[in-house]
């Protein structure tokens, strides 16, 4: 594979301060044709950040900074490399409204994009972030009466992420399609969910959805598996949705890291993105 296509940057809050052009850098050492810059879109005004350091995204002051500094650096490489400026964005139910605004302000500037389930409702009414902590992810289990009802939440969300109109700017790409099980290792699957898993998959390739296959969880040391898993990799291959390689780098070094393990996947750069 020549690209990674799901890499944050400086502007990311809980990120190293790498600049950009670190990053853009690394791939051209890397050898790769192409990079896309998937930086948390900031969340809707209207929405708390629930994670303890309210720092789950870009701040929304510097949302034009990044475009900027992207779009520079795709100038002045375009020779070394094909550079996509995007971001990911959550969905958060409730607050499709205020995303499709994001989008339909955003979405011109936008040569990639990745659409991400990071915030669950709580039955009473509060969010999570649940992919910030180990304690957090417990705190959320208590709250949610139990690790069952949690994991059945984040698969229902994702669900109508699928299903969300968000415009016509919606991000074609689905991330890390199973975040919840980031820290399995502490907390232990609590059931089979291959068959909401599957249909996920199934929802994605009728509305012609990408996987973003994120290496990232094979360095959380309480997951130590790509999102998804080989098994949901082999079954989305199957089915032909495209697989796109994501490194979910937070630092320059990160580019890449860990796609030695894709070897066996076919994977694709997003037709869109070669023309
Ligand atoms: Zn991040
Ligand atoms: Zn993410």
């Amino acid at each position: 594979m020549q690209g990674d296509f799901h890499v944050h940057t400086q502007y990311c809050q809980h990120g190293a301060d790498d600049k950009m052009e670190a990053y853009v850098l690394q791939a051209i050492k890397k050898g790769f044709t192409h990079l896309s810059f998937t930086e948390h879109a900031p969340l809707p005004e209207s929405f708390t950040d629930p994670a303890p350091h309210r720092d789950s995204t870009m701040d929304r002051n510097n949302v034009e900074a990044y475009v900027t500094e992207g779009k520079a650096l795709q100038k002045q490489y375009k020779d070394d490399l094909q550079i996509n400026i995007g971001f990911e964005v959550d969905y958060i139910r409730g607050y499709e409204q205020e995303t499709q605004t994001f989008l339909d302000t955003y979405g011109p500037e936008m040569d990639d994009g990745i659409l991400s389930v990071h915030m669950l409702q709580a039955p009473d009414k509060s969010f999570f972030c649940i992919d910030y902590s180990e304690e957090e992810f417990g705190r959320a289990a208590d709250v949610f009466g139990g690790l069952s009802p949690l994991y059945k939440t984040y698969y229902e969300n994702l669900r109508a992420s699928l299903e969300a109109d968000l415009g016509f700017f919606k991000p074609k790409r689905i991330g890390h399609i199973t975040l919840i099980q980031k820290f399995q290792l502490a907390y232990p699957k609590p059931a089979e969910f291959s068959k909401e898993q599957q249909n996920i998959l199934e929802v994605m390739k009728e509305k012609g959805y990408e996987l973003d296959v994120n290496t990232a969880g094979l360095y959380k040391p309480l997951c130590k598996e790509i999102y998804p898993p080989a098994e949901l990799i082999a079954y989305a291959a199957k089915m032909g949705i495209p697989l796109v390689p994501g490194s979910d780098s937070h630092a320059a070094g990160g580019i890449g890291k860990g796609f030695e393990y894709l070897s066996d996947y076919f994977l694709q750069i997003p037709q869109r993105l070669t023309l």
